[in-house]
């Protein structure tokens, strides 16, 4: 295993579920784990916005994340939610989820806005990118990728992409059950890391962490979080059931 700085970020998207009592019971349970014998495994949630404000006061050994900002600062965007309104709830933001480009049609532009608030704020975005099963099929992927990062990040100079995390979400394997299988996230996670260094230099390059999200669950953590440049994991459906999500803790933590 090859980890530029031997620890583990494991995140948890809850996406659009969990009502404010399932959130805080769950943040209650998660405060009261003693697995975290490695302070090397940061835990960090994405609850619904909705429910930040009520788990403000539970969360204890985990971090806070928003799924998702406007790309406006303010202003007449009925249903939006600003970053001016997070800031102080939430450590870092999601974006660029594969759902969000796919129902909400978000384009490169509008996530490179949203990185800008990020920067501006100093709130560190988890970008997601990935390639579609027909990108794959069709062997282009690389390139795919190649073109999510040069339309957004890559639009900051190093020491702001020093101060991003990047999650590697294929599309294909998110939600589906299929996760991708070790080479297949080695050949990605290694081909960004070296288009980083290439970008940013070898130091900068190396603090990035890059993780990987699509189907990860407790039987399949170990496998990926061994992986060459893999710096953590990014779970959907995993992390909505308690004791499921502290098994995937506990195997971060003993690897870390
Ligand atoms: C995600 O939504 O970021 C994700 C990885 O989902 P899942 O784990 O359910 O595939």
């Amino acid at each position: 295993m090859f980890n530029y700085f031997n620890m583990f970020y494991i995140i948890a998207n809850w996406k659009m579920n969990k009502t404010q009592d399932e959130a805080i019971d769950f943040f209650t349970k998660i405060n009261s784990l003693n697995c975290f014998k490695s302070s090397l495994c940061k835990i960090l949630i994405s609850p619904p916005i909705i429910h930040l404000s009520a788990v403000e006061q539970y969360i204890g050994k985990v971090g806070l994340v928003a799924q998702n900002i406007s790309c406006k600062e303010s202003g007449a965007y009925t249903g939006e939610t600003s970053i001016n309104m997070l800031s102080s709830k939430v450590s870092h933001i999601l974006i660029g989820h594969s759902e969000r480009r796919k129902y909400f049609h978000e384009t490169s532009l509008q996530l490179l806005e949203k990185l800008q608030l990020c920067i501006k704020k100093k709130i560190i975005p988890i970008f997601c990118f990935g390639e579609k099963l027909i990108h794959r099929d069709s062997n282009v992927f690389l390139s795919y990728i190649k073109d999510q990062l040069s339309e957004t990040i890559f639009s900051f100079d190093k020491h702001e992409i020093s101060n991003m995390i990047l999650a590697y979400e294929p599309v294909w394997a998110i939600g589906t059950g299929k996760n991708a299988n070790a080479a297949q996230i080695k050949e990605v996670h290694d081909f960004v890391r070296e288009i980083l260094i290439k970008k940013i230099g070898h130091s900068s390059a190396l603090k990035i962490p890059i993780l990987y999200g699509g189907s990860c669950n407790s039987n399949n953590a170990q496998t990926i979080l061994k992986v060459d440049n893999v710096n953590g994991l990014l779970v959907g459906g995993a992390s909505l059931d308690f004791d499921h999500f502290r098994k995937i803790i506990e195997i971060a933590d003993d690897l870390s």
